[in-house]
């Protein structure tokens, strides 16, 4: 079959597209045949090392298709199941699964939508109703807020009655997150963004900063979170935060926290219960896909190139 692999870290050209051996279904696993493949920036941190995972891999950590191949032991699936997953080596025609990572799909879901609000829309569902649990009257601030993650935090976070702020880089970024939800969009190349949300919270700042970004927003996020708020650190887009002393936080008597989606899935009835919220929330039309692109797999080289030019907004597909 054809898969993107990477042998050695580095920059996109080290995504190669080549032919390897068909995985097959073992005790308690099952095979699936991807029809889309989600694009999501910890594959970037994949490919270029700054997660490291044994050489030679192949990428992806999402995707939605049928399952062809039922190993011994597994109870819950069927051949010609649909399916999303999130799990490892997803940037492939198939893909071995385990069960406990995989989710039946209904048929008015298509492969193109769960793969495009799986991982994302799980991570942003857990950072409003676990990490911060959003509630009317509040203030949050979404940094990235036109990315794939930000515009379903947007969406989310005005749901659950929040005041949405975004930061962007561009107009047409602003557009897309206030069409998503965002209430105020900060342009933060032509604007201050810790006065902006000053004026915008009358000197008291955000209940909750979810910061995706990383190295270079994080001297504003801690500024923008109100005394008593919550600030949580879930991605690496701009670099890692370097280590702080924890004391910074006494100030304004900080909650912090740093997430990462697989920890809310550990056991089946977490992902049940998530997987759940999701799908209801996509069928009140509450969540909607913002498709930037469906790639070929074997342009997934141009795929991490644009997504990491900071020129996509929403989701990046790949088609085998
Ligand atoms: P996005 O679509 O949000 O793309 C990243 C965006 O970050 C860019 O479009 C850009 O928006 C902004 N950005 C700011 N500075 C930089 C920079 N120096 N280089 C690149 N981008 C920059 O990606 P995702 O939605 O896939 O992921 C967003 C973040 O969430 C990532 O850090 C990712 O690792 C994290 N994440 C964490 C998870 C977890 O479990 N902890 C799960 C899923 C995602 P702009 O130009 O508007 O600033």
């Amino acid at each position: 079959m054809k898969a993107v692999i990477v042998e050695k870290p580095g920059s996109p050209e080290q995504l190669t597209y080549k032919e390897i051996p068909r995985p097959q279904a073992n005790e308690n696993t099952i095979v699936i045949k991807n029809h889309a493949i989600g694009i999501n920036y910890i594959d970037t941190y994949h490919r270029s090392g700054l997660y490291t995972l044994p050489l030679p891999f192949v990428v992806g950590r999402e995707s939605a298709g049928e399952v062809t191949e039922v190993g011994p032991g597994v109870q819950d699936f069927k051949v010609g199941d649909r399916v999303v997953y999130i799990g490892g080596e997803t940037y492939s025609e198939y893909t071995e699964a385990k069960p406990a990572s995989t989710e039946k799909i209904t048929n008015d879901i298509s492969y193109e939508t769960a793969a495009a609000v799986g991982l994302q829309g799980l991570t942003a569902l857990t950072l409003v109703r676990h990490c911060y649990p959003v509630k009317k009257g509040d203030y949050i601030l979404v940094h990235a807020a036109a990315g794939g993650v930000g515009l379903i935090l947007c969406q989310l976070g005005k749901y659950f009655g929040a005041t949405v702020i975004g930061t962007v880089s561009t107009a047409e970024k602003a557009a897309l997150a206030r069409a998503n939800g965002a209430d105020y969009v900060i342009n933060y190349t032509q604007e201050d963004v810790t006065a902006k949300v000053n004026e915008i919270t009358n000197g008291l700042g955000c209940h909750a900063v979810i910061d995706g970004v990383g190295k270079s927003t994080w001297d504003t996020s801690l500024e923008c979170t109100r005394r008593l708020g919550t600030m949580i650190s879930f991605g690496n887009a701009s670099g890692l935060v370097p280590p702080i002393p924890i004391s910074i936080l006494a100030p304004k008597n900080l909650k912090l926290m740093r997430p990462q989606i697989f920890g809310f899935l550990a056991t089946r009835e977490e992902s049940k219960r998530w997987w759940g919220e999701l799908f209801e929330l996509l069928a009140k039309n509450v969540i909607k896909t913002n498709i930037y692109n469906i790639y070929d797999l074997k342009d997934a080289q141009q795929a991490h190139i644009d997504i990491e030019s900071r020129k996509t907004t929403g989701k990046l597909l790949l088609k085998p």
